[in-house]
């Protein structure tokens, strides 16, 4: 399917392609185990037995980015975490989603002001689908952003994403540097 990305046009029979390709991964969303601050003890309650993700298919965290589709930014990203977010993120495969979890990720939050080697968004390294804001988020909060995750990786065009990510996400690192 490598060849295929990003080269079909946007007609029906490709459409219901991507629809059932999109289905099956909406279904099987599997994400990375990553976590920086915070924010992460919230997301571990989200794996854990009481919010269940089984239900959805997305409860077995995968310990690399090569066999992840999700990451889950959850805490304070610094400057010299910003390249590791970065490299973990160009590891994954596309089709590859990422959720921007708490205050710090979505725009800076308690430091936005004086955190001199905070970055004010993670949206300025990698492209986000989701944002999820709070400080830190309750994890239904963030069970809420993986269900409407789930709603957009459903409706994806699989071949027309790539091309909107790879070009525009170079920019924007290099702008963030
Ligand atoms: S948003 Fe709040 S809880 Fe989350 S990493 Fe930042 S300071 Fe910690």
């Amino acid at each position: 399917m490598g060849v295929l990305n990003n080269s079909l046009p946007d007609i029906g029979p490709v459409r219901a392609v991507d629809s059932a390709i999109g289905w099956g991964r909406k279904s099987s969303i599997w994400p990375m185990t990553f976590g920086i601050a915070c924010c992460a003890i919230e997301m571990m309650a989200v794996y854990a037995a009481t919010f269940d993700l089984d239900r959805f298919g997305a409860g077995v965290p995968r310990a690399t980015p090569r066999q992840s589709d999700l990451i889950i930014v959850p805490g304070t990203v610094n400057a010299k975490m910003a390249v590791r977010v970065k490299r973990l993120y160009d590891q994954m495969s596309e089709p590859r989603y990422v959720i921007a979890m708490g205050a710090c990720v979505c725009g800076g939050g308690p430091y936005v002001k004086w955190g001199y080697n905070t970055v004010k968004g993670v949206h300025k390294i990698i492209p986000v689908d989701i944002f999820v804001p709070g400080c830190p988020p309750r994890p239904e909060a963030l069970m809420d952003g993986i269900l409407k995750l789930r709603e957009k990786v459903g409706r994806n065009q699989v071949f027309a994403r790539q091309a909107q990510t790879a070009a525009d996400m170079d920019g924007r690192y290099a702008a963030a540097k």
